[in-house]
């Protein structure tokens, strides 16, 4: 039995189940180019590989990594570094399309690891990927609820957001202290709205802390003229407004000086 390392999130996923439906979620098909994300024991890799006839990963533990290699050394082309660091535009060029990225995805590093994927956009097809339930809620929240946040509004303008099934703690090994859940995350072919340069800086600067009022938080990028000019009360909260309405007070921004 492989001791599952704490520092990389491990948690193996064992329940059959499980496996089968995150691949019948996935339908891959014959060319398309698959990028698993924290492969660990093998379990999903070894249920994709019925499906594929190779497969790119990336896994960060070498002792794992050089388990995985030598049990499928021709078939399985693994990358083994950090998924934070990874260029995936590098690999999709290499692979002549884009990514379809599968992840049972380390929790520790989720919300990192989204936006790392987020700045590689255009080199992805699709995400599945099992997180916390709660990083789940917050990628698919509405506009007014405890959940919306950085996260949602910073994912919305690229990403239509499908929420697939629950996955209770004892289909892992050890089993996380959390519920799971799997997401669909199809990436638009164009935006939704035109995204300006402050786009990020203004919606972090938005949620740094929320019970602000926008007022507040953006004194130092908007002028009070900036929101009549948006239409946007500037005694708002934020998670009150729309991510294109982020986007309307982005583009009358100024970069903050140094
Ligand atoms: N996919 C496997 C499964 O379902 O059983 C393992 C899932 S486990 C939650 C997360 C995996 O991601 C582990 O194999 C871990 O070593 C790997 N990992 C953690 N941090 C990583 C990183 N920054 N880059 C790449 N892989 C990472």
């Amino acid at each position: 039995m492989i001791r599952a390392r704490k520092r990389f999130g491990q948690h193996f996923l064992h329940d059959p189940q499980v496996l089968q439906r995150i691949v019948a979620a996935i339908a891959p098909q014959p060319g398309d180019a698959l990028l698993e994300i924290g492969p660990g024991t093998g379990a999903l890799t070894a249920l994709l590989l019925e499906h594929a006839p190779t497969l790119d990963a990336i896994e960060i533990d070498r002792d794992l990594a050089h388990l995985l290699q030598q049990r499928w050394p021709q078939r399985l082309r693994l990358h083994v570094s950090d998924a934070l660091d990874f260029d995936y535009t590098q690999l999709a060029a290499a692979r002549g399309g884009k990514l379809r990225v599968i992840g049972n995805l380390p929790y520790n590093v989720s919300t990192p690891l989204l936006f790392r994927l987020l700045a590689h956009v255009n080199a992805l097809h699709d995400l599945h990927v099992m997180l916390q339930k709660e990083v789940i809620d917050r990628m698919a929240a509405a506009p007014g609820s405890a959940d919306y946040g950085r996260l949602t509004v910073m994912l919305a303008p690229h990403l239509h957001i499908e929420r697939l099934f629950d996955v209770g703690p004892g289909a892992f090994h050890p089993p996380p202290r959390v519920w799971s859940a799997v997401a669909r995350l199809t990436v638009l072919p164009q935006p939704r709205f035109a995204i300006p340069p402050l786009y990020g800086e203004l919606v972090a600067a938005a949620f740094a802390q929320r019970r602000k009022t926008l007022r507040n938080s953006l004194r130092a990028l908007l002028t009070p003229e900036d929101f009549h000019a948006a239409g946007i009360d500037p005694g708002a909260r934020p998670e009150t407004l729309e991510p294109a309405q982020f986007a309307a007070l982005a583009m009358l921004a100024r970069p903050v000086a140094l």
